[in-house]
């Protein structure tokens, strides 16, 4: 292991089936969703659409970056 420039990819906080599922989805985040007083979201493809629209806390319209 050495100091590596980038940091490890960010991974899907998102749950397979709701935000009560104790399954985190777990794949490659691609997008992070700004937040009101808490973290930015960081969610795959797939779950980005669900997180937009269920997510507590999620501005309107919603801010959303890229992430590596
Ligand atoms: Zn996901």
């Amino acid at each position: 292991m050495t100091d590596a420039e980038d940091p490890p990819a960010r991974r899907c906080a998102s749950r397979h089936s709701g935000p009560r599922d104790g399954e985190e989805c777990g794949a490659r985040a691609r997008f992070q969703i700004a937040c009101h007083a808490r973290p930015p979201l960081v969610v795959c493809p797939q779950h980005l659409g669900p997180a937009l629209l269920l997510a507590e806390g999620v501005l309107w319209p919603p801010e959303i970056t890229l992430v590596r």
